[in-house]
């Protein structure tokens, strides 16, 4: 930390904060209140995710798309009477799927489809990939099996997401080292494809695709999620027909960088105004399905924020600060850039929200957070109790926010239920039928709570 940060730190110490044990809960209970009954009278966001769903669609990175999305998230916060809207250059990878993607075996004389999809990344087949299949479970399974009999072959990555775990999110990172790190480690064996088993609860026939990246000193091989019906007719397959052999086309390419945004909007605080809260989402989403849940929603849930706090007159002490980030699926250059922009002009963000985990019923937050903070949460939590907010933990914020991490900051994720989340992450059907309504209002309205006690309360301070 440098000399002013320091100092403005130490300004803040000794300046005087509202005690936590001073919570003044009627006028909290009565303010909450009224933020609900703005999102649920008159919200705004699942209109607003229809758009951005039906209207512009899927946007990945580096696309036409999400250049539309960052100018209609940019004048629909012109709208809603924000202060100083701004555009912050991004450079965003550019990577596009292409338009075929087939995949097939032959059994029994029968030829059987796989339903598959490019991992994000993914370098195209450049003709067709025929080879054996070898199927592993873990990563670690390719030392054990070795070179020789890897070498030439697919390597198919079957490891399902843990059910017994109650956090689904926890189940998605336990079955994730497969899709991000699976096709160099297979390609140190000399494999020349490799198929993952889709990181999904659901047992149905639509692959969920998301990030991989390469190694710089193996060769790049192509990566395909294959959905988690196919990968179970495949692994039946090839116990009946260990030396069955397995077609993949793909054709996707990579491209330069090119330049997008993050979008930023503000409404100036009275008191702190060189003080930020930061409530975001990302803009971006895979380019399969219509990124409803991932992340349309956390989108709309941040903008209804500075709807609903402009709607209720609400003047902020500290400067709040709505950020559409882009580029999390692939590469996360919109957090890292506002990060680093936000450390080069000295700003101190006291907080960051984030709503990244779908459109469903609020629970709770988790907190990465001093102590303090996170202690001064709980004691004014209750407030949120009759709204079904009742979680906090310790635990991931965002994607987005976290590259804002210091020692002082409180970063803070959105906790809805997830159990259904996966059903629909990254794959055609995460479609904007497939958000509640009422589900994602509440999920603004718990955003916009927390917020008004951030502001009003300091917690961390
Ligand atoms: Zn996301």
């Amino acid at each position: 930390m440098d000399a002013i940060k320091k100092t403005i730190l130490i300004i803040f110490m000794l300046g005087v904060s509202p005690l936590i044990n001073g919570q003044d809960e009627s006028a909290d209970s009565t303010f909450i209140r009224a933020i609900y009954d703005e999102v649920l009278g008159n919200g705004e966001c699942h209109e607003n995710l229809h758009y951005l769903c039906k209207e512009i669609g899927a946007r990945l990175s580096g696309s036409e798309e999400l250049g539309e999305a960052i100018l209609w998230g940019e004048s629909l916060l012109k709208k809603y009477n924000a202060d100083n809207v701004v555009q912050q250059p991004v450079m965003v990878p550019k990577w596009t799927r292409g338009n075929y993607e087939n995949a097939y075996f032959v059994s029994n004389k029968n030829m059987v489809r796989s339903r598959i999809t490019a991992l994000g990344g993914s370098v195209g087949t450049n003709g067709a990939v025929e080879a054996e299949v070898i199927e592993v479970k873990k990563l670690e399974d390719l030392e054990a099996i070795g070179k020789e009999k890897i070498e030439g072959k697919i390597v198919f990555f079957n490891r399902a997401m843990d059910p017994l775990l109650i956090n689904t999110g926890n189940a998605y990172g336990g079955a994730y080292d497969q899709r991000s790190k699976g096709a160099s480690e297979a390609a140190k064996y000399g494999a020349v494809g490799t198929l993952v088993r889709s990181l999904t609860h659901a047992q149905d026939t639509f692959p969920h695709t998301g990030a991989m990246s390469y190694l710089d000193d193996v060769p790049r091989i192509p990566a395909a999620a294959i959905s988690t019906v196919d990968a179970s007719a495949l692994h039946h397959a090839l116990i009946e027909n260990p030396s069955l052999k397995y077609t993949m086309e793909l054709s996707c390419t990579s491209y330069e960088d090119v330049e997008q945004a993050n979008v930023i909007a503000e409404i100036t605080g009275s008191e702190f105004p060189d003080e930020y809260i930061v409530v975001g989402g990302h803009l971006d989403s895979w380019d399969i399905g219509e990124g409803a849940h991932d992340d349309g929603a956390g989108i709309v849930q941040s903008i209804e924020v500075l709807r609903i706090l402009k709607a209720l007159n609400y003047q902020p002490r500290h400067t709040i600060r709505i950020v559409l980030f882009v580029n999390e699926e692939n590469g996360n250059n919109g957090g890292k850039t506002y990060a680093a922009e936000a450390e080069k002009n000295n700003l101190i963000h006291f907080a960051a929200i984030e709503s990244d985990a779908g459109g469903f019923s609020p629970r709770g937050f988790s907190f990465e957070a001093t102590d303090d903070a996170y202690t001064n949460y709980k004691s004014i939590a209750p407030v949120l109790e009759d709204y079904g907010v009742h979680m906090s933990r310790r635990g991931w914020s965002g994607v987005d926010i976290r590259p804002l991490k210091n020692d002082y900051v409180t970063l803070i994720g959105l906790i809805p239920d997830t159990q259904r989340y996966f059903d629909f992450h990254h794959s055609k059907r995460d479609t904007w039928e497939n958000v509640n309504k009422r589900e994602l209002e509440l999920g603004a309205g718990s955003m916009a709570s927390l917020v008004y006690l951030l502001d009003q309360y300091r917690l961390g301070k």
